[in-house]
């Protein structure tokens, strides 16, 4: 099967998993609406994934047409032997998009796309697909570049996607997952607790835990923080706290209505 519909397959039936488990055993309750939280974050998730294809369509057929052959690149990765050019190479996208999160909070234009991201005021699975137009092609187009600049074998990376895909729906879902687990996870990924921290209107807070699958480069980077009371921890912005100006639209609109606080 084309290794892009397996991925379309775990995108979706992620989520789908994630919410159900999450109405069986649910980290805590929800305070707004879930229904509507779940439409509007859908929704533009749907619609974010048509865009691409009518704005992307013809790139995508070329990079498609590239197969798993990647004969360029500095570090030439699909020429090593499979498993260290396999890891190296998850380790560099990986790493890319740690850095690229960290650009999305500390540049104010950034900020601007990937506040919608963190104005969501509960957190689950549906979290992981609540991101603007604006912030899906840059980070889109620029980690092309990454892939083609690095010779990454194009297969890789969309194996890559699939793994980080399924971490970010899980580390943003409200599961209640087992302490010991967590910990463990921990080591070498991100747990929901980790990224929670990161979602918290505290701006300290939110200025930490910028990691997508691995969580070493939080500890390499210093940018590490787990000594927060979960309990307390409040989801969302404090510059938005009207759930009613949190729609489908308002979110569309807001890089370009509101400034950057
Ligand atoms: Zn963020």
């Amino acid at each position: 099967m084309d290794i892009r519909i397996i991925k379309l397959v775990f995108f979706w039936g992620g989520l789908i998993v994630f919410l159900l488990l999450e109405l069986h055993k649910p980290y805590r309750p929800t305070t707004f609406s879930k229904l509507k939280r779940w439409l509007t974050n859908i929704s533009l998730s749907i619609s974010n994934g048509l865009l691409i294809q009518v704005f992307f369509a013809g790139l995508l057929v070329i990079i498609a047409s590239q197969g798993v052959r990647q004969p360029y690149g500095l570090l030439n990765l699909s020429r090593q032997p499979f498993w260290p050019g396999f890891i190296l190479s998850l380790l560099l996208i990986d790493l890319y998009f740690y850095a690229m999160h960290v650009l999305y909070h500390k540049v104010p234009i950034l900020w601007r796309l990937h506040r919608v991201h963190h104005s969501d005021m509960n957190m689950d699975a549906s979290t992981a697909h609540r991101f603007h137009f604006g912030e899906i092609c840059i980070t889109g187009l620029l980690r092309l570049l990454v892939v083609y600049i690095l010779g990454i074998n194009y297969t890789v990376y969309l194996i890559y996607e699939i793994f980080m895909n399924l971490a970010i729906q899980f580390h943003h879902s409200s599961i209640k997952v087992n302490g010991t687990f967590e910990k463990v996870w921990l080591l070498f990924f991100v747990p929901p607790s980790m990224h929670r921290i990161h979602h918290s209107v505290i701006i300290t807070e939110r200025d930490s835990n910028y990691g997508v699958l691995f969580s070493f480069w939080d500890r390499l980077f210093g940018t590490l923080a787990m000594q927060v009371d979960q309990q307390k921890i409040i989801i969302g912005l404090g510059s938005h706290r009207n759930f009613a100006k949190l729609g489908f639209l308002k979110l569309w609109a807001m890089p370009f209505t509101e400034k950057s606080l």
